[in-house]
């Protein structure tokens, strides 16, 4: 009935035997952590991302504060991080020691700017997390130039692209969420950090053994934090699947646009050279609660996303930032997501921008 902001199962129904397959040979085999399916599945994706090195960890959240100490990040430094985004993606700031630094989004792509993170920057900044919101790469190689190591957040990116670099692969480190409504979801929770950077990849492998090479000798106060083998198992049947299924959100997005829904509300802008993977599609209207009330009135799933921005969040007082944030109060305010699914067809594009029309007129 109607039609859902997500579908996790219309795309994985015709995998869901070799799924099976692969869990029961995990099974079968009785290797649960850090065996065969993690190493492959790491060698795999950094061969799809083109980067030297993937860790598997446990979530996204945890790839984020264990990317941020390999990077020298420790108590009494200052992170650049965008407002406008996931709590997590500041939250793993404060879980590495750190204070988080909120910066402001460009209105059009959701994005930190060089300007924007450049107005954040203090004496402590040790790094910026540039997240590549609803799948759009943030603009990271000109971010880079302000000579600060870039953390690229690419959980919601899986799949897009910049100037034919894979987003998870344009900053220093990157990390990934496979949480299941991500693009590319597992089963249960998982992430993952990507670097071109030896050292880097191996701190962090240490770093998710509780700080240990060797599993016998402590190096460092760590994490407990592993991607387990029958989720990796799962994410080596989907990872090939992902540009198709990144195709078809381009092509439900293009579903939209032909079908007038620019003409009511305003679409998501992809600058020149990216090449987004639409995690959420997110488009903005100024009465945002009405035409959400209107479109599920009318059986199409909508939601708002990070009403409440992070900088605003009762956990985040303590690092309140001192200038306002205008574009992301704003968009906070008026975006909507819209449903998109590897298999929204345009048909059920256009019933949506009809819904839209509709919804605003009421
Ligand atoms: C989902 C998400 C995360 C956290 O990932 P988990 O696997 O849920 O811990 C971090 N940052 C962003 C931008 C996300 O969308």
């Amino acid at each position: 009935m109607g039609i859902p902001l997500f579908d996790t199962a219309t795309h994985l129904a015709p995998l869901r035997d070799v799924i099976r397959d692969r869990i029961s040979a995990v099974i079968e085999r009785g290797t649960f952590i850090l065996g065969p399916e993690v190493e492959a599945f790491e060698r795999e994706l950094a061969a799809y991302l083109g980067v030297r090195h993937v860790v598997g960890v446990a979530n996204g959240t945890d790839a984020i504060t264990i990317a941020l100490r390999a990077m020298g990040v420790r108590p009494g430094d200052d992170v650049v991080v965008p407002s406008f985004t996931f709590y997590a993606s500041a939250e793993a700031i404060v879980t590495a020691g750190a204070r988080p630094v909120f910066c402001d989004v460009d209105p059009q792509t959701r994005n930190v700017t060089p300007d924007t993170v450049q107005a954040a920057i203090t004496p402590r900044t040790r790094a910026i997390v540039a997240v590549d919101l609803f799948g759009l790469p943030a603009p990271i190689p000109e971010l880079s130039e302000l000579g600060l190591p870039v953390l690229e957040d690419a959980a919601q990116a899986a799949g897009a692209s910049l100037n034919g670099r894979r987003a998870g692969s344009l900053g220093e480190m990157a990390t990934f969420s496979f949480y299941p409504s991500k693009n590319l979801g597992c089963f249960g929770d998982g992430g993952a950090i990507a670097t071109d950077d030896d050292a880097l990849a191996e701190l962090v492998r240490a770093l998710r053994f509780h700080g240990s090479r060797d599993k016998s000798d402590f190096q460092y106060v760590g994490y407990n934090s592993r991607l387990d083998e029958l989720q990796a198992a799962v994410l080596r049947v989907l990872l090939p699947e992902l540009d198709r299924w990144c195709d078809g959100r381009r092509a439900a997005a293009r579903g939209y646009a032909a079908a007038g829904l620019g003409d009511h509300v305003t679409l998501p802008g992809a600058p020149d050279g990216a090449d987004p993977a639409w995690h959420l599609y997110v488009v903005g209207h100024p009465r945002a609660e009405e035409l959400i009330a209107g479109l599920v009135d009318r059986g199409i799933q909508a939601r708002g996303y990070y009403r409440t921005p992070v900088h605003r969040q009762n956990a985040m007082a303590p690092y309140a930032p001192s200038r306002s944030l205008p574009a992301t109060d704003e968009l906070a305010r008026t975006n909507v997501a819209l449903p998109m699914t590897p298999t929204l067809s345009a048909a059920a594009a256009r019933e949506v921008v009809a819904a839209t029309v509709a919804a605003l007129a009421a």
